[in-house]
């Protein structure tokens, strides 16, 4: 309360008002009292000189006896006390007492310094009367020597009396102006910490995030213009906060919504945030994760060691991390932040996933290569041998060798033809296909070795089939592969049956034969390259149509897949293609 700006200013006022009129009541009452008693002694020293005149003819002719009849009448006259006394200090008359009860005068300061000086003053208080009294005196002269002395005293109950109202006047004057000043610095105060009030509420209201706070400013001065600076400050500061929280919108948009995990913990490894691609990976729940350790999320060792370490060393960590037993490759980066760290993971399954396949790739074309160069070395060899001065045998051998190379230059083709397909590079001439045609003339193609191999081939497609929207050369390329594989695989007297249905909005194409079929183990992966179910029996395949076949149909938006055959027997090849939208 004392520190508070109004109690200061009233202090202050009050301290002035105070100290102004305490001095000037001090100074009033010393110069007043001084004046009127210089007026008094100047007028009592021409009394006390009239009487001294009276006297000296009683001291020149011997009537001292006589002196105190004089001191009384000359003191009724005057109003005032009036003392003769001799040289030798005996009082000779007095006015009001009788002399002969009175001591010697000759010590009284009055009186000593008169007869040195000329004329003496002094006050004292008369316990007689009562009250301060003030007497001066001057010497009487006869003949050019001191005979005596005469003095006039008076009280000084009337000047101590008028000194005492002007007190009472300076007292009034300062209570007056104290409640003045007080009421006035009241006043100023007010004017002054109105403003600084409201600067503090809202300060507050700002502190608990109220940014929006603006002073009416009305004062020009240093408060108007600390107002002025507030509001300054606080839109600045609003600015500021807006542009924060875009910025942190963003970045959060960002975090939630990127392919990589991210997860930050504080500095005791507890989850403050988990975006998206976290709760995908570390199957969570938005609240499931809050207020739990990193391990307790996501589950492995290997990967909380990481963040341990950034965490124990504040430096950042990386690491490469399979989870789930080699289910999920996961490279982590661990960055530390000012309280905890930021856990980045981004997932590498699908890159090692892809690199397998590559690495099998490799394996399998330097294999299927091996097989028909291995041939082509063996026939050539046994060419240069000899065999070549036996015409029968060499044209055998160079049959064998033509049909190796045939096979190379197949399997050469139908790499290109699928990395072409793989890569989008191929485009598809969409049109609206009469699927049923384009069953027809891939059963005509294949109608020669149907018919080598003593089979039956029948085409069914129902009347009024929709159009489907393809590109049909290579519709027809994927009939031709899979009515091969159904020759190749099917044996004498086996059938071969290619028909079209719809469903919902496709048109589904399924080629069945009544062949060896294919064990079910093996149907999920037939559809990737080089994938063959039985090596030996392959009939000189490469093991790409089935993966072309697929391309090709997704290209198209469509499906395919196998499944048993026939009447339990064989195999079926069904793909869908949508049916082409109404012109
Ligand atoms: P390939 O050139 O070896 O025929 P594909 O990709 O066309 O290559 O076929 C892959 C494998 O799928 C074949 O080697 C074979 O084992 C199996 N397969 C394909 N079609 C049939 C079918 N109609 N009957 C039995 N097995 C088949």
């Amino acid at each position: 309360m004392f520190g508070s700006i109004r109690w200061r200013i009233g202090a202050a006022f009050l301290v002035l008002v105070l100290v102004c009129m305490g001095g000037l009541s001090v100074y009033l009452l010393h110069t007043v009292r001084d004046n009127n008693l210089d007026g008094l002694r100047t007028q009592l020293a021409s009394q006390a000189q009239l009487v001294s005149d009276a006297s000296e003819p009683y001291f020149d002719q011997g009537y001292e006896e006589s002196l105190d009849a004089l001191a009384e009448r000359l003191g009724n006259e005057a109003g005032t006390r009036i003392t003769i006394i001799a040289a030798d200090g005996t009082v000779l008359g007095d006015s009001e007492k009788d002399p002969e009860a009175m001591e010697s005068h000759a010590s009284r300061p009055e009186v000593v310094q008169a007869l040195s000086e000329g004329v003496g003053s002094s006050i004292r208080y008369s316990a007689t009367l009562g009250c301060d009294m003030l007497y001066v005196a001057v010497p009487v002269m006869v003949g050019g020597k001191v005979a005596g002395v005469a003095r006039i005293s008076l009280s000084l109950a009337e000047i101590n009396e008028s000194l005492g109202q002007i007190n009472t006047a300076i007292i009034a004057g300062t209570a007056i102006a104290a409640v003045v000043a007080i009421l006035v610095a009241l006043w100023v105060s007010r004017a002054t910490t109105e403003p600084l009030k409201q600067l503090t509420q809202m300060s507050r209201r700002m502190a608990y995030g109220e940014l929006d706070q603006k002073i009416q400013v009305s004062s020009s001065g240093e408060v108007g213009e600390l107002a002025r600076a507030f509001n300054q400050m606080s839109a600045r500061l609003g600015e500021m906060v807006g542009l924060l929280t875009s910025e942190r919108d963003k970045m959060a948009a960002i975090v939630s919504t990127m392919d990589s995990s991210v997860i930050i913990v504080d500095g005791e490894s507890r989850v403050n945030m988990v975006n998206r691609a976290a709760e995908a990976l570390f199957r969570l729940s938005k609240e499931g994760s809050q207020g739990h350790t990193f391990i307790e999320v996501v589950r492995d060792h290997e990967l909380d060691d990481v963040l341990q370490k950034c965490l124990r060393t504040g430096k950042q960590q990386e690491g490469l991390v399979e989870v789930e037993s080699g289910k999920q490759f996961l490279r982590v980066v661990a960055t530390p932040l000012e309280q905890g760290a930021l856990v980045l993971l981004h997932d590498l399954t699908r890159l090692r996933r892809l690199e397998t396949v590559r690495r099998d790739f490799i394996v399998n074309i330097s294999h299927e290569l091996r097989t028909p160069i291995t041939s082509l070395k063996i026939l050539t060899e046994t060419l240069q041998d000899g065999a070549v001065d036996d015409s029968v045998v060499a044209r055998d051998f160079l049959d064998r060798i033509n049909a190796e190379a045939d096979r190379l230059a197949q399997m050469v083709s139908e790499l290109g033809e699928l990395s072409r397909i793989e890569s989008g590079e191929v485009s598809l001439k969409m049109e609206a296909v009469d699927v049923g045609e384009v069953m027809e003339r891939a059963a005509d193609r294949l109608m020669a070795q149907v018919e080598r191999g003593g089979l039956t081939l029948d085409v069914n497609v129902p009347v009024g089939l929709p159009e489907v929207l393809a590109d049909k050369e290579r519709i027809e390329q994927v009939l031709v592969n899979l009515l091969h594989n159904a020759t190749k695989f099917t044996p004498r007297g086996g059938r071969i049956s290619l028909s079209a249905g719809t469903e919902a909005d496709d048109i589904l194409v399924s080629v069945a034969d009544t062949g060896v079929g294919i064990p079910a183990e093996d149907l999920p992966r037939i559809f990737e390259r080089f994938y063959k179910v039985d090596k030996a029996r392959t009939g000189g395949g490469t093991g790409l149509g089935l993966a072309i076949a697929r391309h090709v149909v997704e290209a198209h938006g469509g499906r395919i897949w196998a499944e048993e055959g026939i009447e339990g027997k064989g195999s079926t090849f069904t793909f869908t293609l949508p049916i082409a939208p109404v012109p």
